[in-house]
């Protein structure tokens, strides 16, 4: 062992214990390294998990990679509900189907986020080594004595780990700190459109009021609905709208502004929505960024994953894949430099910023593309309701 071996000097911190924080929480711990994750959230396998927050994703190959690797996969799958296509809801009311490519294997898997990372902080715990503390919001690193500063409910509380991982999200406290006073990029772009979810109930009896094995479409010129659905048969609608002007949140806040909003864009779903008003007013309203950052990591001591490194719009849908797909890297860094922490750092960044830098492009151009394929749908279907 070496001052520079991933177990050695003491143990590791993590800070986030979101999705990222805990796939790589149990990777670490399958080596044999000590792990303390710091998470500034309640514990969420204890009590109401938090509502209107990107309640599922879509999870596809390289995440399905990722949860292979510490073998996961077989507890994940019976978890999810396969999307076998999607469906796309006409301004009319009729839809279309377009499959994937599904006897080629070609599906994605919907997901409940909270349920994932509650398997992942389950299975990272049943390692003796991890060590998992909730409320613990990282406020503070003193690189020069290399040290973290947390508040826990009002209380300072100190930690000086071997080494660090900002596993902390879009917003990463880590990254912010690792960066003061350091040469460093940091480029951040809001988009001006926000997003909001929404639940489609499951029928009384059990099964579900739309194509299941779905993903659905719901696309306007102005705004657009995505579903994904859930085991119960229920669905989480994502309406994406702009933050201001016309026909945007800014002008949507009173019952009868969101009954109008449906009324002019989404008139099919307000049956399938009896909650619809309640919902809107108690689910908040999302913004969405894009991040991109240099250097990942700064000596041999802190490094970043997920979207603490490289948040991205959601319309790939590969945010979570490509954080997972981090994990991994990191991992197979760590192994090719087994005595040389900073080299992994520095190899694992190499590996994977070209990639993340091209899904950002990527999930911006999807964005775009699906606006502009969102127009020649909405003439197509306007054609077919005045020739009809
Ligand atoms: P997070 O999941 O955000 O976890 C960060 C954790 O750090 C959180 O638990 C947070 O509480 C904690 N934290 C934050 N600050 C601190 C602090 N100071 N101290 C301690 N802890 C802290 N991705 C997909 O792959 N497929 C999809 O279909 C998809 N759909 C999406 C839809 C929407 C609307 C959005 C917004 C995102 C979507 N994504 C999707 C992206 C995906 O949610 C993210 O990429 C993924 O959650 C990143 O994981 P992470 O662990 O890096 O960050």
């Amino acid at each position: 062992m070496t001052e520079q071996d991933i177990n050695a000097g003491g143990r590791v911190a993590i800070v986030g214990g979101g999705l990222a924080g805990s796939l790589l929480a149990l990777s670490l711990a399958r080596q044999g390294v000590g792990v303390d994750v710091y998470e500034r959230r309640p514990d969420p396998r204890v009590g109401l998990s938090e509502g209107g927050r990107s309640i599922n994703l879509g999870l596809s190959k390289r995440g399905i990679q990722a949860l292979t690797e510490v073998g996961l996969i077989d507890q994940v799958m019976p978890l999810s509900v396969v999307m076998g296509g999607r469906v796309i809801h006409a301004p009319d009311g009729s839809t279309r189907f377009q499959p994937y490519g599904k006897d080629r294997g070609e599906v994605l898997h919907s997901i409940d986020r909270n349920e994932l990372n509650r398997l992942l902080l389950d299975h990272a715990q049943r390692h003796p080594q991890v060590r998992l503390h909730f409320n613990h919001r990282l406020e503070r690193i003193d690189k020069a004595r290399r040290e973290l500063e947390f508040d826990h409910d009002g209380e300072k509380v100190r930690a000086q780990p071997a080494w660090v991982v900002g596993a902390d999200g879009a917003f990463s406290r880590a990254r912010q700190e690792m960066q003061r006073g350091e040469r460093a990029d940091y480029h951040q772009e809001y988009l001006e459109w926000g997003y909001k979810e929404l639940s489609l109930a499951a029928l009384p009896g059990g099964g579900s009021q739309i194509e299941l094995e779905a993903l659905h479409v719901w696309p306007r010129v102005h705004c657009f609905f995505v579903s994904h659905p859930n085991r119960d048969g229920s669905h989480t609608l994502t309406l994406f709208l702009p933050h201001e002007g016309p026909d945007s949140f800014a002008t949507t806040r009173t019952p009868d502004e969101v009954r109008a909003l449906f009324n002019k864009y989404f008139p099919d779903l307000i049956p399938l929505l009896p909650n619809l008003v309640d919902d809107w007013v108690s689910h908040p309203t999302g913004s969405l960024i894009t991040t991109r950052t240099a250097p990942w990591s700064m000596d041999e001591w802190i490094v970043l994953v997920g979207d603490a490194c490289h948040a991205v719009y959601p319309f790939y849908g590969q945010g979570m894949n490509s954080a997972f797909e981090d994990c991994s890297a990191l991992m197979a860094a760590f192994a090719a430099h087994p005595r040389d922490r900073r080299a992994a750092f520095i190899a694992y960044e190499q590996s994977r910023r070209p990639h993340t830098d091209t899904l950002a492009e990527l999930s911006k151009a999807n964005f775009i593309e699906l606006k502009q394929k969102v127009q020649s749908f909405w003439f197509l279907a306007r054609k077919r309701v005045d020739a009809a």
